[in-house]
Formats: C-alpha cells, sequence, structure tokens
C-alpha cells in the first residue's frame, strides 16, 4: 500500500489519507484503508509472485493495482467493474501509479462485466475480492476458486460480515466470519444507478 499512492485514486476534492470510504460516484465508494489492509492481509499468502487474483467490483483500481504489485509480472491481477466510467477512471488511475508497467505488460486487466459471474477467462485464482456486500456467496466465484485458494466477501444486506472462504484441495470449502462491515451492496447495474 506504501508503493500506491490513495492519492491518485480519489477524485481531485476528497481528502486520500484520512480512514474512511469516500465517495467515487455512481453510488459507489472507494474503501477505508483500513479495508484495505485487512483484505490485503487476509490474502496475503494467496497473493504470492506468480498467483492469479481476481477483484470483483475494482471501482477505483486501488486493490487491484495493489494485487498486481503483490503477484508480480509473472502473475495475474484482474478487476471486474460493471460501471464502464468506473472501469475508464480506475484505467487512468492505476496508469499514473506504481502498477502502470503491470497494465501495459498484460499482468494487470480491468474489464467490464457482472462480477457475480466472476472472470472466467483467467480461471481459477489463488485468490478473490468481492469489494461489495452479495446477498449470498455467488456459487462462480466458488467455482473459479483453486483448490487451497481463498475468497474474502462481504455479505449481508443490512448487517453484513465479512466472509473468508477457503478451498480445500478435496474442493470442498470452509466459510467463516471475519468481522462485521458496511459495503455498498453487488448487484445490478440498473439496481445501483437507480439510488441516484
Ligand atoms: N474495492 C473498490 C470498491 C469500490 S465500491 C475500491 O476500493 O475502489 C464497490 C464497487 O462494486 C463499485 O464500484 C460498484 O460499481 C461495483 N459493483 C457492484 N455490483 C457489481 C457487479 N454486479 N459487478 C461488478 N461490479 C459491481
Amino acid at each position: 500500500m506504501e508503493t500506491i499512492d490513495r492519492g491518485l485514486f480519489v477524485p481531485p476534492d476528497s481528502t486520500p489519507y484520512v480512514d474512511s470510504p469516500m465517495p467515487i460516484g455512481y453510488n459507489a465508494t472507494i474503501s477505508a484503508p483500513h479495508m484495505h489492509a485487512a483484505c490485503l492481509e487476509l490474502l496475503a499468502d494467496h497473493l504470492q509472485p506468480g498467483m492469479s487474483a481476481l477483484d470483483v467490483g475494482s471501482g477505483t483500481g486501488y486493490l487491484t493495482a495493489c494485487f498486481a504489485m503483490m503477484v508480480g509480472p509473472e502473475g495475474h491481477a484482474v478487476g471486474v467493474e460493471h460501471i464502464p466510467e468506473l472501469v475508464d477512471f480506475s484505467t487512468n488511475n492505476i496508469r499514473s501509479s506504481a502498477a502502470s508497467s503491470f497494465l501495459n505488460e498484460g499482468s494487470l486487466s480491468l474489464h467490464v462485466a457482472d462480477g457475480r459471474l466472476g472472470w472466467p477467462q483467467l480461471a481459477p485464482y489463488d485468490a478473490i475480492h468481492v469489494g461489495a456486500a452479495a446477498p449470498e456467496i455467488p456459487q462462480p466465484l466458488i467455482d473459479q476458486l483453486k483448490p487451497g485458494g481463498r475468497l474474502v466477501i462481504p455479505v449481508g444486506t443490512v448487517f453484513q460480515d465479512l466472509q473468508v472462504v477457503d478451498k480445500n484441495l478435496d474442493g470442498s470449502v470452509n466459510v467463516r466470519t471475519e468481522t462485521s462491515v458496511r459495503y455498498v451492496p453487488l448487484t445490478s447495474k440498473a439496481a445501483q444507478l437507480h439510488n441516484n
């Protein structure tokens, strides 16, 4: 996180170094730095050099850029976001950051898509992070996790838990709750923009 300057990833009139979420338009927010840090720590063993990571609801691209720094040029960091304008925003943010070369060389990629379906093109993943709260864990994300891989996802509507899903080598999964959280919903584009 010290190598990826949060100041490059927030709208010009915000206060990037305050430990709180901030609006980024389209009824979305950039997560607070302590949440980004907590998720990176939960996923650290699955973001080793050469590994593959998927960031669903990539928003500003901040966490996707951190993933790219950790998995390095031999790995893959993939962001999926359903608002095309945010994919453009995140692409520009990353271009101005220390992760720029990964975008040019292709180890970091950003895609406009419904993240509830994951990104099967580059599956399976060692690490999957979801930056928006799902009513329940989407099965495609479990399917796209490697045996030995880990998914970190906020689950719930009003009350949400950050859940940690570990896929065992036999394909079964263990789910545990890390903490209570508050994220914007993982939903359809129409439902998200309807709240404007
Ligand atoms: N980790 C991002 C979080 C952004 S907020 C950051 O810190 O910048 C959550 C993001 O999830 C929003 O950008 C929202 O547009 C996106 N989102 C919500 N539902 C989605 C879906 N079904 N598919 C893809 N992206 C989704």
